[in-house]
């Protein structure tokens, strides 16, 4: 018999009418011959009730305790839906994290499942009753109750999907779909038929908060399609699986962090492990970083600026404070009103001029970019909270991700998009890593060089006029970095294929003089070294152990650049082999 995943979202289940709605879903699917598990959040705004009142009572509750109150939400509601179905004149059994058997690591607020026993749930399914599981919970191998970080209900259902072999796993919220942005923030956002999995992965964690991005990682690793959709009509709704909507769209969708913060170590000695100090540092706190940039060192010294949330900031400047004092580094300074502004398409790896395109139209509206990071697939910069509105709109518009794509592959068969997830015991076998780290390869790629003009006046408009020239070249940039750099001045840095590295140096010259800046630097051979795979970022060991690895060889890394799915960096050209060499031995453990 069939098996299908429903999850509830907390507005689907926001009052009893809701619920009852919920309800007769699983049991119209039931009817329809499938084994039902729900998935349930907790009702509304719960949570975030739970979350006001522990702060009424102490600043930092204990992480733990944290875990025992936040859990209740999502207690309420299974036991109000599986009252639901039985006045429905259906059988159904409620089940906690810890009933079901989702183990995770003791990580409180933010813990990782570890492995799901899919025993009670199977019997309880043959006994004829819908499952109904507690979302975002689990318990660790000493029973304290853990939670999955906010939205985990999400990760909760499609990890049930991939142990149970679900053949749907479907998410019901609050609007049908996937949307090109926020349809809250920006109206005139397209829902997409469908979107890849490493799409949907760069946007959730650039911030569309409609999926928790460990679902997506679980989706990914165990090929299970999810179907996004409302619970309030029938719209078809969206299918996140391998392919994308359009193969040809540079951009498929925008995102918007709000509540970023800036910091900025100041002054660190460019010796190789010089970095690694402040990110061990940050990573020991389990801060995922972002936009980790390396400004080129002056004088034997370099800045680090990264990004991390802004409920982050407190621990991250305590480690920070810590690194500064061991690397005996200038100091550093930090900015709390930034938000970040992203672009995702698998297209844009192909595609020159994306980037210059998202610079200039941000450029026409004075808005002011104050860092750059680029990916394969993803662009983000980050600009003033207080613009951050107005910058959406514009780069969705500038996008036209109101329209749908020329060569769209339109609806997807819901049916058809269940794929065979492999054989039993390969399935078993990545079970037993849940969700650890999974590095699927690394790569190195000798074929660039890196250019660099510093001391940019730092003023709107400045990154889209040295993008529009290389781009009216006609060279294909690869990986853009810009920096916060001192008195009002920014670094840029790029990387293009050696073939036009002379072309190249002509432009960047020109343009130094122009802006007044000092001569610009070049490398005609760098080796960009990539590591891609699952959970990159929310393992917050990764840069760390990048750089731990690459140190140890006496390799300087020069630029980084991180996704959620890759880490890239840039070092010297003559060191190419020997840095993919170490990286290679570093992550031997967690390759696939
Ligand atoms: P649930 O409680 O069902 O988990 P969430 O509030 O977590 O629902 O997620 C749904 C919300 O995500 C939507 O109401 C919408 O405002 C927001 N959202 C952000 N980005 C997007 C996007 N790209 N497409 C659709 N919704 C989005
Ligand atoms: N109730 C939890 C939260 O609000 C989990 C979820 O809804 O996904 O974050
Ligand atoms: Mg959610």
């Amino acid at each position: 018999m069939s098996i299908i995943v429903q999850k509830f979202g907390g507005t689907s289940v926001a009052d009893s009418q809701k619920i009852l709605a919920a309800a007769r879903k699983a049991i119209r699917a039931q009817i329809e011959g499938n084994q039902v598990v729900m998935v349930v959040s907790a009702m509304g705004k719960n949570t975030d009730m739970l979350v006001d009142l522990a702060q009424q009572i102490t600043e930092q509750p204990p992480a733990r305790e944290m875990d025992m109150l936040l859990s209740t939400g999502e207690q309420v509601s299974v036991a109000l839906m599986a009252m639901a179905i039985h006045s429905l004149g259906h059988e159904a059994i409620s089940l906690t994290g810890a009933q079901i058997g989702i183990v995770t690591d003791s990580t409180h607020t933010k813990a990782r499942i570890q492995s799901i026993s899919t025993e009670r749930m199977r019997e309880a399914l043959e006994a004829g009753n819908i499952v109904i599981a507690a979302g975002f919970q689990g318990v660790d191998e000493a029973f304290n109750i853990t939670t999955l970080g906010r939205g985990g209900s999400d990760t909760t259902a499609v990890a049930l999907a991939a142990v149970l072999d679900a053949d749907a796993c479907e998410i019901y919220t609050d609007v049908d779909g996937i949307y090109t942005t926020d349809p809250r923030v920006v109206p005139e956002a397209r829902r997409a038929a469908r979107i890849s999995y490493d799409e949907m992965l760069e946007l959730s964690s650039a911030g569309a908060g409609v999926m928790h991005n460990r679902a997506i990682e679980f989706a990914k690793r165990f090929s299970v399609p999810v179907h996004v959709r409302s619970s309030f009509s029938d719209t078809p709704g969206t299918m996140i699986t391998a392919d994308p909507e359009a193969r040809n769209a540079a951009v498929c969708g925008a995102a918007k962090v709000k509540n970023e913060a800036r910091v900025t170590v100041l002054g660190v000695p460019d010796r190789p492990g010089a970095a690694l100090t402040v990110f061990s540092q940050i990573a020991a706190k389990k801060i995922p970083m972002d936009m980790i940039v390396q400004n080129v060192a002056a004088e034997g010294h370099a800045d680090i600026s990264f990004t991390v949330f802004r409920d982050d900031l407190p621990a991250t400047l305590t480690a920070v404070e810590e690194a500064t004092n061991e690397l005996g580094a200038e100091g550093y300074s930090h900015d709390d009103d930034v938000s970040k502004i992203s672009v995702v398409g698998l297209g844009m790896a192909t595609q020159s001029g994306v980037a210059e395109k998202m610079f200039h139209v941000l450029a026409e509206k004075g808005i002011n970019i104050q860092m750059i990071s680029t990916s394969e697939i993803k662009i983000s910069v980050l600009v003033d909270r207080e613009h951050s509105q107005e910058a959406l709109r514009v780069v969705h518009e500038a996008f036209q991700l109101d329209q749908e794509p020329a060569e769209a592959a339109g609806a997807v068969d819901v049916a058809a998009a269940v794929v065979e997830t492999g054989n039993t015991a390969e399935i078993v076998a990545r079970m037993e890593r849940m969700e650890e780290l999974i590095i699927e390869d690394i790569t190195l790629d000798e074929s660039q060089s890196l250019l660099t003009i510093a001391g940019v006046p730092d003023t709107p408009g400045l990154a889209s006029k040295v993008f529009h020239e290389v781009a009216a070249a006609g060279i294909m940039v690869d990986m853009i970095v810009q920096s916060i750099g001192r008195e009002g001045h920014a670094n840029i840095t790029f990387t293009v294929p050696q073939t036009d590295y002379e072309k190249s140096t002509a432009i960047v010259q020109r343009l130094a003089e122009e802006l007044g800046c000092p001569p610009p630097s070049s490398s005609p051979q760098v080796a960009k070294l990539s590591v891609f795979g699952i959970g990159m970022r929310s393992h917050t060991s990764v840069a760390g152990r990048m750089f731990r690895s690459l140190a140890a060889a006496g390799i300087n890394v020069g630029v980084i650049s991180t996704s959620e799915v890759r880490v890239n960096v840039v070092v010297d050209g003559r060191q190419g082999e020997k840095a993919l060499a170490a990286l290679q031995k570093e992550f031997a453990d967690v390759m696939v």
